[in-house]
């Protein structure tokens, strides 16, 4: 007796493994991210398009930047063709949602890798880094970030200096803007005071435009990586990615995509 209810115990845990297994929702047995691109045979990737040089639309209306091109080598490694890309454009508030949910395979946008964003995603080894930065009208008074008190200082909303710039002055008033672009326009109107974010995109402003100036200091070390939806079903596209990344560096790519787009 006490023998049959061990064996119907078994057989019970053992039904309802494979009920689990067959039906579970679908978050326990994602598809292998990294199969599912190479059967599609094209990968989507989230890239920023307001970013220059990382991510910006060129005159002929393509996209165009370094994480562009580092999304192309990569394709190439993966898929074994640089055309295989399918760009989707991204923001700094959105492009977590858009990995996790499956909208994109990878986001490549300048983003920075973070004990929190790791929570929810999960990243590249670094590829490149950047820091933190102020950008000011050519002249301002403002010299360092404690000038920035009870000043207006735009961030741009979802990035890692919008959630610095409240713990760095406290007293600033800080307004968060959708792109860089707006950011801006509103530095250069006189709304705000300054603009902080990451230097290597800040320096794009500043190059092009004399009446704008990025001050020397920097406010944080932000290591940029490659995000994917966090899981066992982005095991292998890690590796796959990691290994890219480490060829690309070791080949010298990466220092010429700098040189490229004037970073280095
Ligand atoms: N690297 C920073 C971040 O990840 C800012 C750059 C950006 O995302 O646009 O928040």
């Amino acid at each position: 007796m006490k023998n049959l209810a061990i064996l119907l115990t078994v057989i019970f845990i053992i039904m309802a493994g494979i009920y689990f297994f067959l039906f579970a929702p679908e978050k326990y047995h994602q598809p292998d991210l990294y199969d599912e691109i190479m059967q599609r045979g094209t990968i989507k990737v989230g890239i920023n398009i307001d970013s220059k040089p990382f991510g910006f639309v060129d005159e002929k209306g393509e996209i165009q930047g370094y994480d562009a091109d580092l999304a192309r080598y990569i394709a190439h490694y993966l898929v074994k063709s640089p055309n295989a890309v399918k760009f989707v454009p991204v923001t700094p508030a959105n492009r977590m949602l858009k990995a996790s949910t499956g909208e994109v395979d990878i986001v490549i946008a300048t983003m920075t890798i973070t004990p929190q964003r790791q929570e929810i995603l999960d990243f590249s080894i670094p590829y490149d880094s950047a820091g933190q930065a102020l950008l000011v009208k050519t002249g301002s008074r403002i010299t360092s970030i404690n000038d920035l008190a009870g000043q207006n200082v735009g961030v741009i909303f979802g990035t890692t200096a919008e959630k610095n710039m409240q713990n760095l002055v406290p007293s600033a008033n800080i307004l968060g803007f959708k792109t860089y672009h707006d950011a801006y326009e509103a530095l250069k109107s006189g709304a705000i005071n300054a603009i902080t974010s990451d230097d290597t995109i800040l320096s794009g402003f500043a190059l092009e435009d004399k009446s704008v100036t990025l001050l020397p200091k920097r406010y944080s070390r932000e290591p940029y990586g490659i995000g994917f939806k966090q899981g066992q079903c982005s095991v292998k596209l890690k590796q796959n990615i990691d290994f890219a990344i480490t060829d690309l560096r070791q080949k010298n790519v990466i220092n010429r995509l700098r040189k490229k787009w004037g970073l280095g």
